[in-house]
């Protein structure tokens, strides 16, 4: 996945789930460092922007969804 797509608002799926079984992600903040918010439990995970590179599958809405 292209880093430059990875903005504030987005909403992504990651290729493998997270413990709690969702794959929907929202970026909550950007930078050197990126936050993603699971949509299925809330839990918060850090991550740089190549790694949520290489873990995100697609982009499923922007900051209007
Ligand atoms: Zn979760």
């Amino acid at each position: 996945m292209v880093i430059s797509e990875l903005k504030l608002g987005v909403l992504l799926e990651t290729k493998k789930p997270h413990p709690c079984g969702g794959t929907l992600w929202k970026i909550v903040r950007t930078g050197a460092d990126f936050k993603i918010r699971c949509e299925t439990c809330g839990r918060i995970v850090m991550l740089t922007p190549d790694e949520l590179g290489k873990r995100a599958r697609r982009i499923v809405g922007g900051e209007e969804a």
